[in-house]
């Protein structure tokens, strides 16, 4: 018989207030194996911990139950507890009498009742606990961030900084990201090309960084300390060790198409960079727009290259590189606006996104800076910019907000100030949100020293009249209609996960939202974490943020890289999954619900009598077994187990709780 001690924790008034202690104390006394219970204001503090410590030791006690919050909260601090006085960490249960009762009951005696019940329910699993023991793995000590804007750029530059070699893969021709593309930033107003760039360069130049351009993520195998990743090396059919970046070859190229980076308000040839300070700069053969790929004549780049670095037969490379931790840093599409016909974007050539404004507004875009209206090139005297086109739009659109909008709308409209003298902004809104330091401020401005005129009101269409466009709507503070007569139109238009968000997160064994942002382990207490261990999130690509957001979580992620890659081993989770060979018949229902490929077949032989037998079973990989469970509830023999969660554990639990 085993010797338990229970141990019901007050947690001040959080479980006391609604909960019998003493009732309950003396009903664990009463339940079978339990030879002492006790109870504690605070059992997480150092006094209550040392109450179990002793209690352990006076009580000759060999298995643990603490009455308290969720393990969630505290199973670490209780496992070291026990191991502390001598026993096996996984020798200690928590009965969660706090958040599954004292916090969402309110009568006492049907609380007290239910604490009873899961004190009782510990106590049978905590008589069958086994001694479980973890494993060390050695870890990798290199580092993979996937996305090469300003979130992975900040990542390597951090994890770098933190000593650790860093490979950083990005699937464009150049890094950069979606920053490459702005104007100026706000609430500050400074050029964002002259606080990436130098990142850009320094990312470029710093020893530890392997910058891996034109690559994407192919397959990831492996767990924390020893992912195994392979990355496709798109061909970019320029030898990058002759390249000098002359730029001749994209000098004279004959075959133009729109530019992907000036969001096709300009265009690129089909060897191209996608932008002047492009990282590295070097060209990419765009093989889809090539006319020696798609008619077999042309060759001119590989004549003109000074360097002969022109290669039409390079060919993919896959290349497969181990890796410790990996930070996840893709970015965002930008909303599609097929369902927003109302606002004539594509129909009428003055309706613009408002990336296409940042590159207008900018100095190395296609106007050189200035603001012309597309159809005639004159400056705009009016400009409408309709804000949450495709945000916060439950029916066709996005029902979270952008968060980032209202921000850059009240930057275009100072800027278009500044930009076109006498040229005035109006802005349509639903709510304007500044949730940041001296955003409201900044907001402000925009209104107050730059007279932009903000209404309320949902825009129902944009239609043309003559050369100008007019832009309806109700004033929802007057109830006024609203037929605003402009020059030109700016959607503030939402942000998307990336298309292949949920295909990136399948190689990782990490999950999405309804909306395909990569879920964070916990979202307050562990944004940079996913349910993967070593892989960590940075930046838009988690969910809607600002550039400090992102900047934040990018080094939050490059600490908790840098704090798994300063381990030399690290302890492997011992509740994993094991498969019991005389029950398994070999149907392999647990590989396929298996969400981390932790599964596989094995053959082996058996004697039959005088025969040797062949027989196919299952087998756990316990590196990557993350011990969720999946597996042996799909088993219909009952051959898999959970351990520390047996099927007689579990049983024993229901038959207690049943009681
Ligand atoms: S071969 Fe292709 S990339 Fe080279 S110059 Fe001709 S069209 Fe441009
Ligand atoms: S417990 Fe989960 S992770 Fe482990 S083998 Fe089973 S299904 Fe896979």
């Amino acid at each position: 018989m085993k010797r338990i001690g229970v141990f019901i924790c007050w947690c001040g008034s959080n479980i006391a207030a609604t909960v019998d202690i003493d009732k309950t104390v003396a009903a664990a006394r009463t339940m079978p194996g339990v030879v002492h219970a006790d109870h504690n204001k605070y059992t997480c503090s150092e006094m209550g911990q040392d109450m179990i410590k002793d209690a352990i030791k006076e009580h000759k006690l060999d298995r643990v139950v603490i009455g308290s919050c969720s393990p969630r909260m505290h199973e670490n601090t209780f496992r070291k507890t026990v191991e502390a006085a001598g026993l096996n960490p996984f020798y200690m249960e928590i009965a969660n009498i706090r958040e599954q009762c004292s916090w969402v009951h309110k009568d006492k005696e049907t609380s007290t009742d239910k604490a009873i019940s899961l004190v009782r329910t510990a106590v049978a699993k905590a008589a069958r606990n086994e001694a479980l023991h973890a494993d060390e793995m050695p870890v990798e000590k290199r580092a993979l961030v996937i996305g090469g804007g300003i979130a992975g750029i900040q990542a390597a530059l951090d994890i770098a900084e933190s000593g650790f070699e860093v490979d950083l893969v990005e699937r464009e021709p150049s890094i950069g990201g979606r920053m490459a593309q702005l104007d100026k930033t706000f609430p500050t107003l400074d050029c964002s090309a002259c606080i990436l760039t130098p990142k850009m360069v320094d990312a470029a130049q710093h020893e530890k960084i392997n910058l891996i351009t034109y690559s994407e993520v192919d397959k990831v195998e492996g767990f924390v300390g020893n992912f195994d990743v392979t990355i496709r090396n798109k061909a970019r059919s320029v030898d990058m060790n002759k390249c000098t970046g002359c730029g001749d070859c994209m000098a004279k190229c004959p075959a133009k198409v729109e530019s992907e980076f000036e969001e096709g308000l300009a265009q690129r040839r089909a060897i191209y960079t996608p932008f002047a300070q492009a990282v590295p700069n070097k060209p990419a053969l765009d093989r889809a727009n090539c006319r020696w790929f798609t008619s077999g004549k042309c060759k001119v780049c590989q004549k003109i290259c000074p360097a002969d670095a022109i290669d039409y037969d390079q060919e993919d490379q896959l290349v497969t590189n181990k890796y410790g931790a990996i930070v996840v840093s893709t970015g965002f599409d930008t909303h599609s606006l097929d369902n927003y016909g109302e606002y004539a974007y594509g129909k009428h050539p003055d309706v613009i996104t408002s990336l296409e404004m940042e590159r207008l507004f900018n100095a190395s875009g296609p106007t050189g800076g200035k603001i012309l209206r597309p159809s005639n090139g004159e400056p705009p005297k009016n400009v409408a910019f309709i804000q949450c086109v495709g945000s916060r739009d439950r029916e066709k659109g996005n029902p979270y907000c952008a968060k980032v909008c209202c921000m850059y709308t009240a930057k275009h409209a100072i800027l278009l100030s500044e930009k076109v003298p006498g040229a005035k902004a109006h802005v349509f809104y639903i709510d304007v949100r500044t949730p940041g330091k001296d955003y409201e401020e900044f907001y402000n401005r925009a209104y107050e020293e730059y007279g932009t005129s903000y209404i309320k009101g949902n825009v129902s269409k944009v239609f043309p009249d003559g050369d100008k466009l007019i832009v309806r709507s109700v004033d929802a503070l007057s109830g006024a209609l609203v037929e605003l007569v402009v020059d030109m139109v700016v959607l503030a238009t939402s942000v998307d996960a990336r298309s292949d968000a949920k295909e990136l997160g399948q190689k990782l064994s990490i999950t999405t939202n309804a909306h395909n942002f990569f879920n964070e382990a916990h979202p307050k207490l562990r944004p940079v974490d996913t349910q993967t261990a070593g892989v960590f999130l940075a930046g838009m690509c988690q969910g809607p943020k600002d550039i400090p957001e992102t900047v934040a979580q990018a080094s939050a992620a490059a600490v908790k890289v840098a704090s798994l890659l300063n381990k030399d081993n690290l302890m492997s989770n011992p509740t994993v999954a094991e498969v019991n060979l005389k029950y398994c018949n070999g149907d392999m229902s647990c590989m396929a619900v298996c969400p981390y490929g932790a599964i596989s077949e094995k053959v082996i032989e058996e004697r039959r009598g005088r025969e040797t037998v062949k027989r196919k079973i299952a087998e756990v990989n316990t590196a990557l077994c993350q011990g969720c469970g999946a597996c042996t509830v799909a088993c219909r023999p009952g051959a898999i187990n959970l351990k520390g969660f047996t099927n007689e554990q579990i049983l024993a639990e229901v038959d207690a709780i049943c009681l």
